[in-house]
């Protein structure tokens, strides 16, 4: 078979399967789970990849299933993610009535897809035309929730860190892939459906800032107080006085908020806490702004003498497409849904712990414009199947083809030029330093 001839079969496979893999899709959306959590969605995705004759490693990042197809040769491996859980939409008609948990970030698409990748694959006889691996990764815990039950987990050592990707990261699940993949819901209103092959993300760091002052009558005896208020007000107005040095191209975004701002007006207030992410567009932006940030929020305790701790938790780094596969997708994607359907996209302000994983490997994160209604609110709704379900994952199964093709030389180009900012290693202890407050 040619390359042609295997990619039109594969094609073929997907479309003749859809009943199965929209099954699949829809049962995950029927049960949706938490991040960590997500034992049922875990079970169902195992159970598929063994009807298809796929070993499956289980517990990477605790729920996490991963399965390795083997080429004619192994010279590289890529990675088709798609992560298990969902987040919490207590309003969304089909949430979890016990936990509120609703799959509108459509994450039960990207298991679906990763399924019908696998099955296609496996059906087609692709792998012996291939000189690469290719790992089939179902993976927990994308959404930043429920910090206080991941902080447990960690304290308990069974996390080391809160994000799943980042937790499969320090395990080691990554050390035997060298490209990942991972495709995500978007909504638009084009009913053919698109896809936004190559769109950025910022990176964060989240932050807990206290400041600690001095309690005294607020009318009798101020001047014996410290006013921890107006400190934190000043560390504001600090950090609002260096946002003219905040290059538009690294989207810094400082959003704080007041969780805690004195307790009786009587009082000068000895306690206030904040809460805030410091984003930005790249690691070496993140960092350094970050830096300044703590600087600016230091200072307005110091103008006032209270003293300020400031808490640094390592939340996710910037995602970077990889522009090389990006392209390869673009190809792929303009077959299936049209050239005018496939823009290459801009840079979002928020963030997936798919950022983490192109800071180390070759990594494309498509949005694909199959939902109507809002991402995590009420009224979402898978809207395109076609899309969903058979377009998209032709066109990640197809662009596998390209990647592995004969001896994988297209994989391995893009491996070869890739220029990682971290390696596993370095990027544990730039989390770890962060949490220790040494970033
Ligand atoms: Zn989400
Ligand atoms: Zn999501």
């Amino acid at each position: 078979m040619d390359k042609a001839a295997l990619k039109a079969r594969v094609c073929e496979i997907i479309r003749e399967r859809n009943a199965e893999i929209v099954e699949l899709g829809r049962s995950i959306f029927a049960e949706p789970e938490l991040g960590f959590k997500e034992v049922k969605t875990s079970a169902k995705i195992k159970a598929a990849f063994e009807k298809l004759g796929l070993e499956c490693e289980t517990g990477w990042g605790i729920t996490g299933v991963k399965a390795r197809m083997k080429g004619k040769a192994s010279k590289r491996t890529v990675a088709m993610l798609g992560e298990l859980d969902a987040i919490v939409c207590r309003t969304h008609p089909n949430c979890d009535a016990v936990t509120g948990a609703a799959h509108c970030c459509g994450h039960n698409v990207q298991i679906a897809n990763v399924y019908a990748v696998a099955a296609a694959l496996k059906e087609a006889g692709a792998m012996e035309y291939l000189g690469g691996d290719v790992v089939l990764f179902a993976v927990p815990a994308e959404e930043y929730v429920e910090i206080d039950y991941r902080s447990k987990l960690r304290d308990e050592g069974k996390l080391r860190f809160l994000g799943g990707k980042q937790q499969i990261i320090a395990e080691g699940g990554f050390d035997d892939c060298d490209i990942a993949m991972q495709m995500h819901v978007a909504v638009t209103d084009n009913p053919e459906g698109d896809m936004m092959y190559a769109g950025s993300c910022n990176g964060f760091i989240g932050k807990l800032i206290e400041y600690h002052g001095r309690a005294a009558h607020a009318a009798g005896a101020p001047s014996q107080g410290i006013n921890a208020l107006n400190a934190a007000m000043m560390g504001i107005m600090g950090v609002n006085a260096i946002r003219e040095t905040f290059r538009e191209e690294d989207c810094v975004r400082f959003h704080p908020i007041i969780n805690a701002g004195g307790d009786l007006v009587n009082v000068i207030p000895d306690y206030v806490k904040m809460e805030s992410y410091c984003r930005a567009s790249s690691v070496k932006a993140l960092s350094g702004y970050n830096k300044a940030i703590n600087r600016a929020l230091k200072a307005g305790g110091d103008a006032i003498g209270a003293r300020c701790e400031i808490k640094d938790l390592p939340g996710y780094l910037p995602l970077a497409p990889d522009a090389k596969l990006a392209e390869c997708l673009r190809e792929n994607a303009a077959a299936m849904m049209g050239e005018k359907n496939v823009f290459s996209g801009v840079h979002s302000a928020g963030s997936t712990d798919m950022g983490d994983v192109s800071q180390i490997m070759p990594t494309v994160h498509p949005w694909v414009g199959c939902v109507k209604g809002t991402l995590h609110g009420a009224d979402y709704v898978v809207d395109n199947e076609e899309v969903a379900y058979v377009k998209c994952p032709q066109a990640l199964a197809c662009m596998i083809v390209d990647l592995l093709w004969d001896d994988a030389e297209k994989a391995d180009e893009i491996c070869r030029e890739f220029k990682p900012v971290f390696t596993k290693e370095t990027y544990c202890q730039f989390l770890e330093d962060l949490s220790a407050g040494k970033n």
